[in-house]
């Protein structure tokens, strides 16, 4: 069965075609095109890839269950854009769109770090903070499909403003833009090179950073009591050793730490293919 899965990112569109296993077979990626042109290139996309049995598209933003991209942050112009009824009918097969934080959890989740967990919760750390959560083996949509906004959840009444238009969301504290703030402009490769090197300066970022993410990670797990929190994204992926202070800030930062099971806190395995494979995985179902 040849299924593909594609990842509409800001700046560019990553398909993959996966076997049943779910392991990469082949791949493509296009600098994501305007709106008004994005259902033709996801069409060829998946004739580039030999698709024949079914299509999954993650993208971020508020999608409908039929597919229906009602907004989209990182694409201008994004109003109402039927993906899902116009692929089906071109192409005459399953074709499944939904937030890309959600597919990217279900990577995680399916063939990632999170394999085989009945309750688990997933989080990118990127510019922004995505998330997807899973409960008693089951990816948790919510009502409208919204679930996993994690990066919006306010840590800080009146805080740094948010691209949300609120203040105080997690994401401006723990996210890999976050840390550029927190370091009073160096970007998070110097930081973590001074870090590396000594610096006290870069000490102190660092823990207040792991601080931030701890802060978090800790609210997640009061809510949904998972066995694993899986952390994906640049941030911690190019730098292990902020797992270590997060880890200790974490223990911190739960609620009755001492009494309780502690969840595991694994690094996402699936890199920048997350959320394709994902998208592949999820249509098939
Ligand atoms: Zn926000």
């Amino acid at each position: 069965m040849s299924r593909v899965g594609i990842d509409v990112g800001g700046t560019k569109c990553f398909g993959v075609l996966v076997d049943e296993g779910g392991q990469v077979v082949r791949e493509v990626r296009y600098p994501t095109p305007p709106a008004s042109e994005l259902i033709d290139l996801l069409q060829s996309m998946f004739v580039e890839l030999d698709g024949s049995a079914s299509l999954g598209i993650g993208v971020p933003g508020l999608i409908t269950a039929e597919g229906v991209i009602n907004a989209s942050p990182n694409m201008p112009g994004a109003k109402n854009v039927p993906v899902g009824p116009e692929l089906r009918s071109r192409l005459g097969v399953d074709v499944h769109v939904e937030n890309d934080a959600t597919m990217a959890a279900y990577g995680e989740w399916k063939i990632g770090a999170a394999r085989g967990a009945l309750d688990a919760v997933m989080i990118t750390l990127g510019t922004g903070i995505g998330g997807g959560i899973v409960m008693g083996g089951q990816l948790h949509r919510g009502a409208n499909g919204f679930t996993g906004e994690i990066g919006h959840m306010v840590v800080q009444r009146d805080g740094v403003q948010c691209v949300c238009g609120r203040r105080g969301c997690w994401e401006r504290y723990a996210s890999g833009s976050a840390l550029k703030m927190l370091s009073g402009g160096m970007s998070g490769e110097d930081v973590f090179a001074a870090y590396k090197s000594g610096d006290e300066h870069a000490k102190k970022v660092v823990a207040e950073f792991a601080d931030w993410i701890a802060v978090g990670l800790a609210n997640m797990t009061n809510i949904c009591d998972p066995e694993v929190i899986v952390i994906g994204g640049g941030v911690v992926q190019s730098f292990v050793e902020v797992m270590e202070s997060v880890r200790s800030s974490f223990v911190q930062a739960l609620y009755s730490s001492e009494y309780r099971a502690h969840p595991r806190l694994a690094v996402a395995v699936l890199g920048e293919r997350a959320g394709a494979i994902g998208s592949a995985l999820i249509a098939a179902e």
